[in-house]
């Protein structure tokens, strides 16, 4: 199904759960800045090479070779399959630039796709996250946590610890950051009609649910 989307949602939302399921279901490729990085600087594009040498010197990549890329790989993406954009554009400056390819690859987007989770409830998750000390591996305790409570499925270690990242000032703050980030690209999206705000507390069946309808209209 050919369909050209951006999927957008706060850290903690889903983002990456739904668009594996999107992919697997649609077969519309996922395409994530980080991937489109990737892709560029292994195959030695000059945009490539560009972003490379800002990255090596630890610097930020312009938008202007941001967007280049973004345009090389969605030419690649939207005569065949569609695209579901994840992480790009994340400025209102960025937004404009994605017009702009759409109307020079003589497309347009279908949807943006909004995964909204109340700003509590992602608090609630991203600072569930629990790792092991003994194995390293990964949970939740509210959505995912070890079978038996304090012992590790994997190894039975009874020793867990948080990152930094995931406690409750840094989590906090983190939201507040993306919030600011995603409200003029939110707004942005709804004045052009195109924003489709999905629940993204009512579980995850749920939430591909009303993506699939969306997708199918
Ligand atoms: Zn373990």
């Amino acid at each position: 199904m050919k369909r050209n989307i951006i999927l957008m949602g706060l850290p903690g939302a889903g983002k990456g759960t739904q668009a594996e399921r999107i992919t697997e279901k649609y077969a519309i490729p996922h395409v994530s800045t980080g991937d489109m990085f990737r892709q560029a600087m292994a195959e030695g594009t000059v945009l490539g090479k560009k972003a490379k040498s800002y990255m090596d010197e630890g610097s930020l990549v312009p938008d202007e070779v941001t967007n280049g890329i973004v345009k090389e790989r969605l030419s690649q993406a939207t005569a065949e399959e569609g695209f579901m954009l994840d992480g790009f554009p994340r400025t209102l400056n960025q937004a404009k630039a994605l017009d702009t390819i759409m109307a020079e690859l003589k497309t347009s987007l279908d949807a943006v796709l909004y995964i909204d989770v109340p700003a509590e409830e992602l608090k609630k998750r991203l600072t569930g996250r629990i790792i092991c000390r003994g194995c390293g591996s990964t949970y939740n305790v509210n959505s995912n946590p070890p079978k038996e409570e304090g012992t590790c499925d994997r190894c039975s270690g009874h020793e867990f610890y948080q990152r930094d990242d995931d406690k409750p000032e840094v989590v906090e703050n983190r939201i507040k950051i993306n919030i600011e980030q995603t409200e003029p690209l939110v707004k942005f999206y709804e004045e052009k009609g195109i924003l489709k705000r999905i629940p993204g507390d009512i579980g995850i069946d749920n939430v591909f649910q009303h993506i699939s309808q969306i997708i199918e209209e």
